[in-house]
């Protein structure tokens, strides 16, 4: 009775998540079988017995990732196959860094690629990680929760028009023109027939 229930409380969890994310759950669940830290944690919670640290010592694996299991082992669940933390499933290290590209893939920044991660997945050392990734990213100037935004710039007034020109990317107008993606190799063929048919302007200004 108990198992079945669990059981499909993790199924309920599992397919959720999978309509939310690009992640399959068969590498997740491929994944927590392969991987030691979780197989002893899974073994631990059939057995509702957590090991002390000296008998853990023996075994091969990720010994902060299991201690950190063990602290919040009220609220880890099984179905023998993948793991839950609450509502969260517990992500097998191998796919952790997988997960978090997923979550940061807009570029969000920090607090919200967290926010975005946790509605679904836990795993020990997620912060840390996160913050290690947002702040290694290309991107990070355009991503970041505290980034300020530039002062707006007012435009000097010019004597005739088509001398400043502002360009932008905007979904569903009626207006414009129609670039199928947002690369250079759509956007400057359209530029190239929008200047040739109203000239070229002095400037062109964009958000990036
Ligand atoms: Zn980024």
């Amino acid at each position: 009775m108990e198992t079945t229930q669990i059981s499909s409380r993790t199924q309920k969890v599992a397919e959720d998540y999978i309509q939310q994310t690009s992640l399959d759950i068969v590498p997740i669940k491929t994944e927590t079988t392969k991987d030691p830290t979780l197989q002893f944690a899974i073994s631990c919670m059939q057995q509702d017995k957590w090991c002390s640290s000296q008998e853990t010592s023996q075994i091969h694996f990720d010994k902060d990732m299991f201690k950190s299991l063990e602290k919040v082992n009220s609220s880890l669940t099984t179905d023998g196959s993948i793991v839950l933390r609450n509502n969260q499933l517990v992500i097998p290290k191998s796919l952790q860094d997988k997960c978090i590209d997923l979550a940061h893939e807009g570029h969000l920044g920090i607090v919200k690629t967290k926010q975005l991660l946790r509605e679904k997945i836990s795993f020990p050392g997620l912060d840390a990680k996160v913050e290690a990734k947002v702040r290694n990213c290309i991107s990070y100037q355009s991503c970041s929760d505290t980034h300020t935004q530039e002062p707006l710039r007012m435009s000097d007034c010019q004597d005739a028009p088509w001398i400043d020109v502002s360009i932008d990317f905007f979904g569903l107008t009626r207006q414009g023109e129609f670039v199928s993606s947002t690369p250079a190799k759509s956007t400057v063929p359209t530029l190239d027939k929008v200047f040739s048919e109203y000239g070229i302007p002095k400037t062109v200004k964009t958000r990036q």
